[in-house]
């Protein structure tokens, strides 16, 4: 027991003074960026934050919830999540997020603050190698954009593309705000225009130029018009291509490469994230001319999949600027399954989601780019405005479906099923059972019963898991661990006391109590994150609770009447194991002192009160 015990300790011990010398070589630029940015700055690049006192909340990051119980405190410069217990400073948040190391998270707070940034070391050649590549494919990129405008501009192959758009309703101003360019017909002239100034490897990689069989490099793109696609931050990592005639296919964009994923980028993201936030909600359409059609129509917050199907990532970046959106793809078949699929994601993500699926134009099936052109920019916004939540679009699916069979009302309901069980709220679930029977006139009861176990239970739930969720620890303790964080005054003295004492021995907070008397008399100024750093996951979620809790400013006489209480507690837990000793019945030497520490041990409890 004794060398379990001390075994932990050693091992603690040498984690928490590793961790000081590590922060202490990571160094002062670290230090120096924390102390200027500010984390409910930093965090509201990525959650929606409303004041609450003197803290912020909002919806958190890492995990899925209704109500907020992420929590950001300014005067302390942490973060904590009371529901999936998630917690620390500005780069822990920013590293858990981007899922990045120390140093890039460094980098990343102090770019978003706008501290100028000495040259990072990088951790190894590989890695020194991949950025530059990077960086080196984004400025091709750049190039290669500059090229296609000119191209469109310039040329009289452009000048056929540039009618093409013009008769599609997109005018010069157009053609300029949303960069597009022209993939002229040669087959080499991008090729010829970066051929100087990259290797063979690096055109290759970038998507943009091809090898044929022959082992000839070849341009990707050729008598197309050029989309450029950004990153949200609006560096351009990829193009989308149309075709201008008859070629095939009619879309082709940039494959996957180093610095581009599609799963990874929503098009039109850059410019759209401002009106995301703003207006809290977001149009989902399929492509960039639907993208380039609606924010032409003065809808701002659109971004496009750029392809039918949606990616989970590609909602994690939308879900850092909202969590309501409204789908609007193609209304053919493909365009109506990938609804049916992003509606399933999406609700995965806790997104209230509606829909708008836009009534033909003529005879013809309209998406949003020909909606737009034939119909107005007023009359989009009327329906988007009208879009119903998604559950009505997918009874309307439903009642598609021959409903005047048994079999066909079967199909029906096992197609919305899913969909119910995906409602995060069990009152909406029932609500929208009981509509789905009524719409589809289900009498069968093996059919209601199969709804309503489906509104009962939801698959997905996130559980807190339990052994997990903070303990309650006595309020002594609780007060204690805040002071021995915060109390700058007297948190040497108080360490002292508790360390010389034992005071903290035994007890449920014994772990966080040790590694705060640690840090205290380590003689640094302590940093509650860096301390939770070296504790287990329970005590780390104790730590932060007592951190975020309303507490007044502390008093030395406050720490005095705490550390008495606990020598009350000590001496009744004595108290007790004496009187375990003396019923053990011991030979009578030992009775004598047993007793004798007992009248002892009764006489300090009786003065204390
Ligand atoms: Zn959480």
């Amino acid at each position: 027991m004794a060398g379990l015990s001390c075994s932990w300790q050693c091992h603690f011990l040498f984690s928490l003074f590793h961790f000081l010398f590590v922060m202490a070589e990571v160094g002062s630029f670290a230090d120096r960026v924390k102390q200027q940015a500010d984390i409910v700055r930093v965090v509201s690049e990525y959650v929606r934050l409303k004041k609450t006192g003197k803290d912020f909340s909002g919806l958190c990051p890492f995990h899925q919830e209704k109500t907020p119980s992420f929590t950001v405190s300014p005067i302390k410069q942490i973060f904590y999540c009371f529901g999936c217990g998630k917690g620390g400073d500005v780069y822990n948040f920013v590293m858990e997020l981007e899922k990045c190391e120390f140093p890039e998270a460094v980098k990343l707070v102090a770019e978003k603050c706008d501290i100028a940034i000495p040259r990072l070391k990088e951790r190894s050649p590989v890695e020194r190698k991949e950025n530059q590549q990077r960086a080196v494919l984004v400025e091709m990129h750049r190039e290669a954009q500059s090229f296609f405008v000119k191209q469109l501009e310039g040329t009289l192959e452009g000048k056929a593309a540039r009618a093409y758009l013009e008769d599609r309703g997109l005018d010069k101003d157009a053609i300029a705000r949303f960069g597009i360019g022209y993939a002229p017909s040669g087959g080499d002239l991008l090729l010829r225009h970066l051929k100087s100034k990259y290797s063979e490897k690096l055109l290759v990689d970038s998507g943009l130029v091809s090898r044929d069989q022959g082992g000839r490099l070849f341009d990707r793109f050729r008598r197309r018009i050029t989309f450029p696609i950004s990153n949200e931050s609006g560096k351009i990592l990829a193009f989308g291509c149309r075709a201008l005639g008859d070629d095939q296919p009619k879309y082709l964009n940039s494959p996957e490469t180093p610095i581009y994923s599609k799963s990874n980028v929503l098009y039109h993201m850059d410019r759209a994230k401002d009106g995301i936030r703003r207006q809290d909600f977001a149009i989902l359409v399929e492509g960039y001319m639907d993208a380039i059609a609606v924010a032409r129509a003065g809808i701002s917050n659109v971004v496009a999949s750029c392809g039918t199907s949606l990616a989970e990532p590609q909602i994690k970046l939308l879900g850092r600027f909202t969590h309501r959106v409204i789908v609007n793809y193609d209304p053919d078949a493909a365009g109506q399954s990938a609804t049916e699929r992003s509606i399933s994601l999406l609700l995965e993500q806790d997104f209230e989601v509606r829909v708008l699926a836009l009534p033909p134009v003529g005879d013809k099936k309209a998406d949003p780019d020909l909606f737009i052109r034939e119909r107005g920019a007023e009359e989009y916004l009327r329906l988007v405005k009208e879009a119903p939540p998604y559950v009505d679009y997918l009874i309307a699916r439903a009642r598609q479906m021959d409903l005047s069979t048994a079999e066909g009302k079967r199909q029906a309901v096992n197609f919305l099923l899913p969909y119910v069980q995906k409602i995060p709220n069990r009152i909406l679930r029932s609500e929208w059972a009981t509509r789905i029977a009524q719409q589809l006139r289900l009498d069968e009861p093996v059919l209601r019963a199969a709804l309503s176990k489906a509104a009962a239970e939801r698959r997905s739930e996130v559980k807190i898991q339990p052994e997990l969720a903070g303990r309650a620890a006595k309020p002594v303790e609780r007060r204690l661990i805040r002071m021995l964080a915060e109390a700058e005054g007297f948190r040497h003295e108080l360490a002292q006391q508790l360390q010389n004492a034992r005071l903290y021995h035994g007890l449920e907070t014994e772990k966080i109590f040790a590694a705060l008397v640690i840090a205290s008399l380590s003689g640094q100024p302590l940093q509650a994150t860096e301390v939770a750093a070296v504790l287990e996951e329970r005590d780390r979620r104790l730590l932060f609770e007592i951190l975020f809790e309303d507490a007044t400013e502390p008093t030395w006489e406050e720490a005095l009447s705490c550390i008495e209480a606990l020598q009350h507690r000590q001496a009744e837990r004595e108290l007790a194991d004496v009187q375990r000793s003396i019923e053990a019945n011991p030979p009578v030497a030992e009775m004598r002192g047993l007793l004798e520490k007992k009248q002892d041990l009764m006489r300090r409890l009786a003065a204390a009160r």
